[in-house]
């Protein structure tokens, strides 16, 4: 049976505001593991026995390094065609993880929730913020496509990169015409944990409001009509949480997600967007 493995990632050295996402991963472990719920997907598939847990990656100190030690990860973890499925830390991960994905992996578009774009050129002198993995990831074409769903905090200089690299975005003030999403390769799924209203997942850094309910995500999730081939849960912030229920909202995606990978390609048309 195909097994998934599950690897934190606790870095913080790229968040922009408050530290704590580093903490992140094992918050979100300890709710997927609580005796509160149980841990079948609710597209039936049980994952008792399933998650292969690979701990946290050690990092150190050296931000280079620590780079090419998640890129590594990633490579490896992709092998013999697994389908991995990381948890942050911040959100600057997803640029190495998607880079070591592509070592080993075929062409893939990535599938992006966010209230943010994440495709500033550079932020506050740092090129490797977490405000920036998406700019990184389309000047190297390291996927067809990024498709970007719950912005709410686009400027000019943003909307300036969407074109630049022709990111396609889903922004919260259009959510009425949202069109429904097709992929003809492959999908890499990022969530930031901020793509969802703060009143749903007040356990991040930034509290923007107006974002998805957290049934429109996992919607969406299940109306994926392509294989999931890997997917990060970030931003996951346990100094903010309330009562964990943050923390128990990433460990339902990660078993929504982890459920679409084990029927990849048979993701269920539910709704219309
Ligand atoms: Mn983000
Ligand atoms: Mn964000």
């Amino acid at each position: 049976m195909k097994r998934i493995p599950v690897i934190g990632i606790p870095l913080d050295r790229n968040s922009s505001y408050l530290r704590g996402p580093a903490k992140g991963p094992f918050s979100l472990v300890e709710a997927l593991h609580c005796d509160s719920a149980n841990l079948w997907s609710e597209t039936g598939h049980c994952l008792d026995g399933l998650l292969d847990h690979r701990g946290a990656l050690g990092l150190g100190d050296d931000a280079d390094a620590a780079f090419a030690i998640i890129e590594k990860a990633a490579a490896e973890a992709a092998e013999n065609g697994a389908t991995p499925i990381f948890l942050g830390g911040d959100h600057s991960v997803t640029y190495p993880l998607v880079k070591g994905l592509r070592r080993t992996t075929g062409d893939f578009a990535v599938l992006h929730f966010d209230a943010h774009p994440d495709c500033y050129h550079e932020f506050e002198g740092n090129p490797y913020s977490h405000a920036c993995p998406f700019a990184r990831i389309m000047e190297e074409g390291l996927c067809t496509r990024l498709v970007s769903v719950g912005i709410r905090t686009a400027n000019g200089h943003q909307r300036e990169q969407k074109e630049k690299f022709g990111m396609e975005w889903l922004e919260m003030r259009d959510r009425p015409s949202w069109p429904k999403l097709a992929f003809d390769t492959p999908v890499y799924v990022s969530v930031d944990l901020d793509a969802l209203d703060p009143a749903f997942a007040p356990g991040v850094s930034h509290h923007e409001p107006g974002g998805l309910p957290t049934r429109d995500l996992l919607d969406m999730l299940h109306a994926l009509d392509a294989p999931v081939i890997g997917a990060d849960i970030v931003e996951l912030n346990p100094d903010r949480d309330l009562n964990g229920v943050t923390a128990m909202t990433g460990a339902k995606i990660l078993k929504e997600i982890a459920g679409m990978m084990l029927s990849a390609g048979s993701g269920r048309e539910i709704l219309s967007f």
